[in-house]
């Protein structure tokens, strides 16, 4: 049997045991040595997105950032993702078709006929294994694997998520290259994963913004690189951006914030005329009033993040690996998988005296219960 975390309603997950999944040719099985979880995972945890907030929202096994170790795989899958048992694996959340004109032109996030994602699907559906908050994780045939070096803890390589968010955010959406002066809007683990990718790509003046609450995350920013921090709560980010800058603004704007909207207006203030603003903080329900005739009178290029591809996930694993980054620093602590609920609180900010910037659930390692 396998021993996995099942969101069961909002805010509560509990421990079951499912059989074994049986593997054929063209699938898998994942050891689990660690999940990462992000915001999404606070908010679904909350009821309030995706398949948390269904109504009668079925059971499902948490966690679509998971690395781990090939327990088992079918003869076609090991030639199809070039993998062995033994091998870690990093896997990406989509599960495309692999075959549609969107797959086949390289637009897998596009995909039409989908077939789900990880850490969404109902354990009603066999063989309920779906996520990584479990002791194993079942390998669909479309999914996308990346191999990572075996010698790295794997609290690090699992940074391999928000490192890839920064790499498609910074470089590939907003063609931050040498010499590009960049604003980070929001210093949360996509924050400072940002920062490294700007730094790997030459940026040239690196800004990143938090609150005053966030003293540690932008002290954190400032060892990855930033240039500047600013405390968005104390002081006005556009001012301090005109005067870093020289009056100009910066050439690219990355707005990562959750559910606040002013900063989406802070970024067409503080980008310069002929910049880039690349959008990646969900708002929730709420709309920005923004009057768009900045947007045409300042000819600027507003693009919308969804998702991240092969490529930066592929990139984001190099720069882990070459360990240039002290990205260890990151990550702040592993919880066992009957703590699931509780991280998902440390990380959302709810547990007093427990300051998270990454977590990742460790179901394999043996953490003590209750050791955080
Ligand atoms: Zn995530
Ligand atoms: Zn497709």
């Amino acid at each position: 049997m396998v021993l996995a975390a099942v969101q069961t309603a909002p805010r509560r997950i509990e421990l079951r045991e499912f059989p074994r999944p049986a593997v054929g040719p063209d699938d898998g099985l994942l050891r689990i040595e660690a999940c990462g979880i992000c915001g999404s995972d606070v908010e679904t945890y909350h009821g309030l997105l995706g398949v948390g907030a269904l109504p009668d929202a079925p059971h499902f096994v948490p966690g679509h950032e998971p690395l781990g170790i090939i327990e088992e795989i079918g003869e076609r899958a090991a030639t199809r993702w070039g993998v062995e048992p033994g091998d870690r694996v990093a896997v990406e959340v989509v599960v495309s078709c692999r075959r549609c004109p969107a797959c086949l032109t390289g637009r897998y996030l596009s995909c039409s006929n989908r077939r789900g994602a990880y850490g969404v699907r109902p354990v009603t559906q066999e063989p309920a294994l779906w996520g990584g908050f479990a002791e194993y994780m079942y390998l669909h045939p479309d999914s996308a694997l990346h191999k990572v070096r075996k010698d790295l803890p794997a609290g690090l390589a699992v940074l391999f998520n928000p490192l890839g968010a920064g790499v498609r955010w910074a470089t590939d959406l907003g063609g931050v290259r040498l010499g590009t002066s960049v604003l980070i809007l929001g210093p949360g683990q996509r924050g400072l994963a940002s920062v490294v990718a700007a730094r790997a790509a030459g940026a040239g003046t690196v800004i990143v913004t938090g609150l005053a609450k966030d003293a540690a995350k932008l002290a954190l920013a400032r060892e990855f690189g930033a240039d500047h921090t600013i405390v968005a709560d104390e002081e006005s980010t556009v001012d301090a951006v005109r005067e870093l800058t020289g009056g100009a603004g910066v050439d690219v704007v990355l707005e990562l914030t959750p559910v606040a909207t002013r900063p989406v207006l802070d970024a067409l203030s503080a980008v310069r005329h002929g910049g880039r603003i690349v959008l990646a903080g969900l708002k929730g329900k709420q709309s920005v009033e923004l009057n768009t005739d900045l947007v045409v009178n300042k000819a600027l290029t507003v693009v919308g993040a969804f998702g991240v591809d092969y490529a930066a996930y592929d990139e984001a694993i190099r720069i882990i690996e070459s360990g240039r980054y002290p990205l260890a620093k990151m990550h702040t602590r592993g919880y066992s998988l009957a703590d699931a609920g509780h991280a998902i609180d440390a990380l959302a900010g709810d547990v007093p005296g427990e300051e998270a910037v990454h977590v990742a659930i460790m179901p394999n390692s043996n953490l003590p219960n209750g050791s955080r």
